[in-house]
């Protein structure tokens, strides 16, 4: 059986988030949000701009910061009440995360406004779930995902550029773990009653038309962030990190680049970087592990280099030893999604992928 699935709605623009209550008034009338705290002193009044010409809709806002775990999801829920038919999740994938666990309990429609383009998480019917102390333990699959995903091109410029780059890092990784998927027919994201589904030739397309717009719009993409501007190359990266990736991996699979990335957290500095960051880099080792031809991963990795996804176990603020390698191949073996490699790897062979990308990087960086 193939799957496919999708968010609802998708709008993309220059300050389109002062209008988030007439397209959430699509929905229903009593609007809730959840908003990352910064971001609420960020934006502040100017995200209910809309509600004086809306009749009939009302709203009220609840701030989350901390980690999205059990505990803090059922207390959000308590808080929330259930006097809303929309919940509109404002700020990163955290608040993202947690938006989608309550509205999938309440049965609540659901907006999504990113105010970062660092993961692919906005569009997506996936919630990950953390224990109290941070470790991420469940990946939960709702039946439904977001049914309109908004984001703003002006405030996706106007937050630090790492948050882009560690997007497109993330991004990367669509297309070569959706191949992977392919030639071996492992299952994708799609929730579909707990039968298991690989993806749709729809999925597959999409997957590459992100690599090839990343490859193409990419370094101006991150120039044009660099400066706050909002350009066509930024508005098709934006595009790529939320729209394709998300729509990509959910329909594509993952597989060694989130296994690896994800493994690195088991190091003491392994949070010091990002989810994109280290799924980035570990696309490399995904190429190299796969036996992609040395000229495209050559490619990739420079192109990793010019947009700021890490290449070096030093820009992902590690410096491991072989011990250290050898406890992220081991908890890289244990992920769901490492069996979508056609490639069988004992762990000795995965330190020293993990050390082949790391030289080419500092290779590269030394040109
Ligand atoms: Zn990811």
């Amino acid at each position: 059986m193939r799957a496919w699935c999708s968010v609802g709605h998708y709008l993309q623009g220059v300050d389109v988030i002062g209008r988030v209550g007439r397209y959430a008034s699509m929905f229903g009338k009593n609007h809730l949000f959840l908003v990352d705290s910064f971001v609420c002193q960020m934006l502040g009044e100017g995200l209910y701009g809309a509600y004086p010409s809306l009749d009939g809709c009302t709203y009220r806002t609840l701030t989350f910061e901390g980690e999205i775990s059990r505990k803090s999801i059922s207390r959000l829920s308590n808080e929330a009440g259930g006097e809303f038919d929309v919940i509109v999740a404002v700020g990163g994938g955290k608040v993202i995360d947690v938006a989608k666990m309550v509205a999938a309990q309440s049965g609540a429609a659901l907006v999504v406004c990113p105010t970062i383009a660092a993961t692919d998480a906005p569009t997506s019917a996936m919630s990950i779930l953390y224990s109290d102390e941070g470790e991420m333990n469940e990946i939960v699959l709702h039946v439904k995902n977001p049914d309109l995903v908004l984001v703003d091109s002006k405030v996706i410029a106007g937050a630090p550029t790492r948050f882009l780059s560690a997007g497109i890092g993330d991004a990367l990784s669509t297309y070569y773990e959706g191949e992977s998927n392919w030639k071996t027919g492992h299952a994708n994201y799609v929730w579909c009653q707990s039968e298991q589904a690989v993806g749709t030739a729809a999925g597959r397309a999409i997957a590459r038309a992100c690599m090839e717009t990343l490859e193409r719009d990419g370094r101006a993409a991150v120039k044009a962030c660099e400066q706050s501007t909002v350009t066509p190359a930024l508005e098709n990266v934006i595009e790529a990190n939320i729209l394709m990736s998300g729509i990509g991996f959910e329909n594509v699979g993952c597989s060694l680049a989130h296994g690896l990335g994800n493994a690195m957290t088991v190091l003491p500095d392994g949070e010091k970087s990002m989810h994109g960051e280290r799924v980035g880099f570990s696309t490399l080792s995904l190429m190299i592990a796969e036996d992609y031809p040395s000229e495209e991963v050559e490619r990739v990795a420079r192109f990793c280099r010019d947009c700021g996804v890490p290449t070096t176990f030093s820009e992902l603020s590690l410096a491991p030893n072989d011990d250290d390698l050898r406890k992220v191949a081991q908890a890289a073996m244990q992920a769901e999604s490492w069996g979508a490699s056609p490639v069988r790897l004992c762990d000795a062979e995965v330190v020293d992928i993990l050390k082949a990308t790391d030289a080419l990087g500092r290779r590269i960086a030394q040109e």
